[in-house]
């Protein structure tokens, strides 16, 4: 029973996270004694990008670099911003897919969810080839496959992602009943916290956390409810409200850096590093401030905040983010709740969240 999925299939499954500069994937394959987390594994891609291979008159993308000698120079980056800017120009700024285009000028590049479909298939054939690995790897075991995606996304953006899985033939490695799913990477990192702290969540009496992802280009923070019991199966998709959820485009304190900051030289006096820390820990700090109150506002018992993302990484951010929301919220300031690693919590939740009866024994242990 154990080692049967909640659709009754004995299968594997596979968690992608298509991050804006790291993405990773999460592993998980059923033992004889069932489903455990201490087995998942995973297969990590920094940054995210495509290395770029010059023909005569073309250009070839590859997810991995058959000439190993180009890897320095010719990458292509900010893969995810592909999808992000060209359908929702928010606040019209377009730094990023303006960077893009003109790093890779004169070059006749394939269209923009072409771009991204060869990064998800590498990724996705990555995973495969980790569980392919595995002692447990049966061939006939076609996995359910997770895939997460911005909650901040718009329909359209959302939309434009879906074409790019499909293209990249994802679905053809799928369990044909558990097939590929989507959920939002903020309640992907909730599934991850409901596994990693179900007994400090109990003790919390919270009804929603509030998830802040501090990535390479956007800052997501969300109020995300989750119910206190787990049920038998997830909805179908990400039917759950939410109750608010707010986005901040870091790229105006970030920009320069976050564009070139990865491969080429990022010259900044001390003074000037300084400054945009501290403006970005302020921000950052508001929108979290601003996401509590109203929650509050609305009668929701937030108790519990989860950083994630890569700038999360940065030690003197977190701890001015943290140090200025206990300063404004006092007592009731949320509790921070930590993750066994803030870059690989989106694909695990990605994967929990295909096998809820992982975390209804975890809870119903505890009970006992
Ligand atoms: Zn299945």
């Amino acid at each position: 029973m154990e080692n049967q999925c909640i659709y009754g299939c004995a299968h594997g499954v596979i968690g992608l996270d298509f991050g804006s500069t790291y993405s990773a994937a999460a592993v998980l394959l059923p033992s004889v004694d069932g489903y455990s987390t201490r087995n998942m594994v995973f297969f990590r891609k920094f940054p995210t990008s495509l290395h770029v291979i010059h023909g005569e008159n073309d250009v070839e993308l590859q997810f991995d670099p058959v000439d190993r000698v180009m890897l320095r120079k010719d990458r292509l980056c900010h893969l995810k911003a592909l999808l992000m800017n060209q359908t929702n120009p928010r606040n019209g700024d377009n730094r990023m897919v303006n960077s893009f285009y003109s790093s890779w000028s004169g070059l006749d590049l394939p269209d923009e969810d072409v771009v991204v479909a060869k990064f998800l298939k590498g990724l996705f054939e990555k995973a495969l080839g980790v569980a392919r690995g595995l002692d447990a790897w049966h061939d006939r075991l076609r996995p359910a496959i997770t895939i997460t995606y911005p909650i901040s996304w718009s329909p359209e953006e959302l939309s434009m992602f879906r074409s790019a899985v499909r293209s990249a033939g994802i679905a053809d490695h799928a369990c044909r009943t558990c097939r590929v799913r989507y959920i939002t990477e903020h309640r992907a990192v909730v599934t991850t916290m409901q596994h990693e702290h179900h007994n400090v969540l109990a003790e919390l009496n919270s009804d929603s956390m509030i998830v802040a992802d501090f990535g390479g280009m956007t800052d997501d923070a969300a109020v995300v409810p989750y119910p206190d019991s787990i049920p038998l199966r997830y909805p179908e998709e990400e039917e759950l409200e939410l109750l608010d959820r707010r986005m901040l485009h870091n790229s105006s304190y970030t920009g320069s850096m976050s564009a070139d900051a990865e491969f080429r030289a990022l010259l900044l006096q001390k003074g000037t590093l300084k400054q945009i820390f501290d403006k970005s820990a302020e921000a950052k700090a508001s929108l979290i401030e601003a996401l509590f109150q109203q929650a509050a506002s609305l009668q929701h018992n937030v108790k519990c905040i989860v950083l994630t993302g890569g700038f999360s990484l940065n030690l003197r951010l977190e701890a001015q983010v943290k140090k200025k929301l206990r300063e404004r919220l006092q007592g009731d300031c949320p509790v921070f709740l930590e993750t066994f690693d803030r870059r690989l919590a989106v694909c695990t939740g990605a994967v929990l969240w295909r096998l809820p009866h992982l975390l209804r024994r975890l809870i119903d242990s505890q009970d006992a």
